[in-house]
């Protein structure tokens, strides 16, 4: 009754994932390039940077350490530098002609 209650302090909570995966594309501008990551092999990672908007694609191998962000970063590096092979995926692969109409 008489006893005070410490005022909780409300801490708002944070969401648990507070690394994006979700990156903005240097071709096309758009946030929607994403990085996915294979299991580390002997220490390395296989890396697939891809841009849903534009088809961007891009491969590489990083340090097992490596994040999300910094496989993005060396992306980003890459692409401006000149250093990094990509391409383009078609937008939909799947508009190939038929003929059977
Ligand atoms: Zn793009």
């Amino acid at each position: 009754m008489g006893r005070r209650r410490k005022k909780r302090k409300l801490i708002a909570r944070r969401p648990k994932k507070t690394i994006p995966n979700v990156f903005q594309c240097p071709n096309c501008g758009k946030i929607a390039v994403t990085v996915e990551l294979d299991k580390p092999v002997n220490g390395i990672k296989h890396a697939v940077i891809k841009c849903g908007n534009c088809g961007l694609y891009a491969e590489m191998n990083v340090p097992e350490l490596f994040h999300n962000v910094d496989v993005y970063g060396r992306f980003l590096d890459g692409f401006y530098s000149g250093t990094l092979e990509y391409k383009f995926l078609a937008a939909s692969e799947e508009e190939k002609a038929e003929e059977s109409a």
